[in-house]
């Protein structure tokens, strides 16, 4: 037996096993699920005209004499049911399409109707389509010409059924919902009590009771979720991390020793004692010590950094001398440079003594990686190791050991490096390069998997709009670089229709003669990797049967072998190839900068994001570059899609406008996010209030860390609740 909010939903009035399974589908379960299961919209059925000022286009409520009942047959045995209904200005048609089995409802209704709906020109009365209506005794009319909930349903739950059931809900069992809410954050954040607050949302009385209502459950739900983040990111400065020693390493003093640190009391691990005899080779060793650290980076770089990329670093390097673990994430739109501030930051954790670890989302992007690594590293005695699946056994022996004895300090691979037993001598700095491709790298996992607690860093090209940052990674810190290197063209984008294709292949033709490259992204005609492969083969032979006969075309697609994808992208890379045909393998970071353009089959296919990422593959040297969306835009969101892309290459603007057009649970790198399950709250449109919240949550850890005061026992129920039922997704 259950009582109280734990009653089961078919208990209430109005709801019945049947329904009740209904809801089931929606996630309704007891009472308490009931009274949380909200109105997503609502009808203000106020506005009550008579009948003859009631226009077309309006949404109104007529209220009026039955006059006339007429049910007409149309093709295939449907009817379309007619009443006329008049009031001393005028009269008015009801109209419904085949639910014959109104008209006996109406005739039964004592003939005083009200009715709600949009009013429609017609022949010779306007007429409402499908009303929401009632039959009226004498003094009634009230209950219906108010503002009334529109609940989420699934099928087989009617709008009516919905209704009763949560007003039901609302007079039964309103009395046991507690207020989880201490009266300070009440007070100070003017918020109304929560049953008021409930029997308000249901069932407002006016539209400011409905503002102040939703404003009180939003802030609720925010709060919570930033408590979370506040607790969590508090705890992860509680944890001991490495202090590099950046101010001495800046000033050029040999290391001597590196600070030991203790890693995870719950695994009981001793500290690493690290032994730079072992990390450095004497030779090596000289060619870094006793250079100060900047001026070693600026012997590093073929290129000096831009200012953005300096003051990324420098946050960096105050983060990794602080005595917690680093937990940063740094934003930058593609082509900014993420890899030159990787190698810095990875320097400055070698020299103190360190081995780092890149991982990459795909092999080709860790093969790249470790080639820019490479040659910034290398000269400077740092050596760094690719750990791919096609590294023969020796190779991989010989691999391992070198990062287990220490004689290797960098890592590049995959994220299979903390899933396959890599063992480090003394791993220090992580770098998680495009998070969002392999969804969440916790990490708890790189400590759970004995790695201790080094800082980590994640790098992403998602220009995530800040409202959502802080949603999704707010116990992270973020740094962005809001700059590109100097000297680069921006990317001019063209949108072309199908019919235009002739005029795209002389436009590549003209570069192809000039000595570019030029990628072709292939239709998304699916999820299905098969099936976008074979629709990369089909465009490759296209182009290099018919169009781009006297050039070399190469194919990319993801059901290839790893060596094959290699191959082909070396060649590319070696201007062996002039054209490449690609699926969105190429989505993220392969870097070739003679590629000069790049054409998007059916661009209105992709989302703004993936566009976005694509086209930054061009644009990377110094020639002009180009991307060419060919696309019918078929729909309004389509035709906006293809408008950002043509105005703006600015990421975060791009991502904004995502936002908007897909709403929050759809931006790239989003969906696994259990946290953007929001009942009540909308990230864009409460956005400020966010804000808010998150500001309270902030002072309210500050003073009580873990919530220890008996004010917040409600609340600290709550979120474990939550931690059961949300998969969090953030670092730490
Ligand atoms: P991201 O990973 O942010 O998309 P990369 O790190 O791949 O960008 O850098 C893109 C290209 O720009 C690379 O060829 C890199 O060598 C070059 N680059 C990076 N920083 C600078 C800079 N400050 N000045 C000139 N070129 C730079
Ligand atoms: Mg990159």
């Amino acid at each position: 037996m259950s009582s109280g909010l734990n009653t089961e939903v078919q208990f209430v009035k109005g709801v019945g096993p049947r329904f009740a399974n209904f809801y089931k589908k929606l996630g309704v379960e007891t009472v308490g699920d009931l009274l949380f299961h909200l109105p997503r919209r609502y009808q203000d059925r106020r506005n009550i005209p008579p009948i003859a000022r009631a226009k077309p286009g309006d949404v109104v409520t007529v209220r009026g004499k039955l006059r006339r009942v007429e049910s007409r047959p149309i093709s295939g045995g449907r009817v379309i049911l007619k009443a006329i209904i008049e009031d001393s200005s005028g009269a008015i048609a009801l109209t419904w399409f085949n639910q014959p089995w109104i008209k006996k409802q109406l005739e039964e209704s004592g003939g005083d109707i009200i009715a709600y709906g949009l009013v429609k020109a017609g022949a010779t009365l306007d007429e409402i389509g499908s009303p929401e209506w009632e039959g009226l005794g004498d003094d009634e009319g009230d209950a219906f010409a108010k503002i009334v909930p529109q609940y989420p349903l699934t099928e087989g739950l009617p709008q009516k059924v919905a209704r009763r059931a949560a007003q039901s809900a609302i007079d039964g069992f309103l009395t046991f919902v507690e207020e989880p809410l201490p009266d300070s954050i009440l007070k100070s954040q003017k918020l109304r009590e929560v049953k008021w607050c409930l029997s308000q949302i249901h069932n407002p009385d006016n539209e400011e009771s409905r503002i102040q209502a939703r404003r009180r459950l939003v802030f609720e739900e925010f709060l919570y979720m930033q408590l979370e983040l506040a607790i969590r990111r508090n705890e992860t400065q509680q944890e001991l991390g490495i202090v590099f020693p950046i101010a001495q390493l800046e000033r050029g003093e040999p290391i001597e020793v590196v600070q030991s640190v203790v890693v995870d009391k719950k695994l009981k691990r001793t500290s690493h004692q690290a032994q730079p005899e072992d990390l450095f080779h004497e030779e090596n060793a000289k060619k870094r010590e006793g250079v100060p650290l900047w001026s070693q980076i600026e012997g590093m770089l073929p290129f000096s950094l831009t200012e953005a990329q300096d003051r990324v670093i420098r946050e960096i390097y105050e983060d990794m001398q602080r005595p917690f673990p680093m937990n940063r994430l740094v934003q930058g739109d593609v082509g900014s440079g993420k890899t030159a501030v990787a190698a810095c930051c990875m320097l400055a954790a070698v020299r103190s003594g360190y081995q780092c670890a890149l991982m990459a989302p795909t092999e080709i992007l860790a093969e790249q990686h470790s080639r820019s690594l490479k040659t910034f590293l290398e000269p400077l005695g740092i050596e760094v190791v690719l750990l791919v699946g096609k590294l023969n056994s020796k190779d991989r022996k010989s691999a391992y050991a070198r990062l287990e004895n220490g004689s290797a300090q960098v890592a590049v691979g995959t994220h299979a490096i903390i899933q396959e037993g890599v063992t480090f001598q003394n791993l220090g700095f992580v770098v998680v390069d495009e998070q969002h491709r392999f969804g969440v790298m916790q990490r708890k996992a790189i400590r759970d998997k004995g790695f201790g607690n080094p800082d980590v860093l994640v790098m992403t090209a998602t220009p995530i709009p800040r409202t959502l940052t802080m949603t999704i990674f707010g116990d992270l810190d973020i740094s962005v670089i809001d700059q590109l290197p100097p000297g680069r063209k921006p990317i001019k984008t063209k949108w072309k229709r199908p019919f235009e294709r002739e005029a795209v292949y002389k436009g590549v033709r003209e570069l192809l003669e000039q000595g570019r490259q030029a990628y072709f992204v292939c239709p998304m005609v699916s999820e299905n990797e098969k099936m976008m492969a074979q629709a990369a083969e089909e465009l490759y032979r296209l182009l290099s049967e018919s169009i781009f006969t006297d050039y070399r075309v190469g194919l990319l697609h993801g059901q290839m072998k790893p060596a094959e994808k290699d191959e082909v992208m070396k060649a590319f890379r070696a201007h062996e190839l002039d054209i490449l045909v690609a699926t969105t393998v190429i989505e993220v970071g392969v870097d070739v900068p003679n590629a000069s353009v790049m054409v998007i089959e059916d661009a209105n296919r992709f989302g703004l994001a993936q566009l976005h990422q694509l086209r930054g593959r061009v644009g990377r040297g110094e020639h002009q570059s180009f991307c060419i969306l060919v696309a019918d835009a078929k729909s309004d969101d389509s035709l906006k899609r293809m408008e950002v892309m043509v105005a703006t290459t600015d990421g975060f603007r791009i991502s904004e406008e995502d936002l908007l057009i897909r709403g929050p649970g759809n931006v790239a790198g989003t969906e696994q996010s259990g946290q953007m399950d929001f009942k009540v709250a909308d990230l864009i449109q409460d956005s400020a209030l966010l804000e808010v919240a998150r500001q309270s949550a902030l002072r309210i850890i500050e003073n009580d860390p873990k919530l220890e005061d008996t004010d917040w026992a409600k609340v600290r129920g709550k979120l474990k609740e939550r931690r059961s039922d949300v998969a969090l997704i953030t670092i730490s």
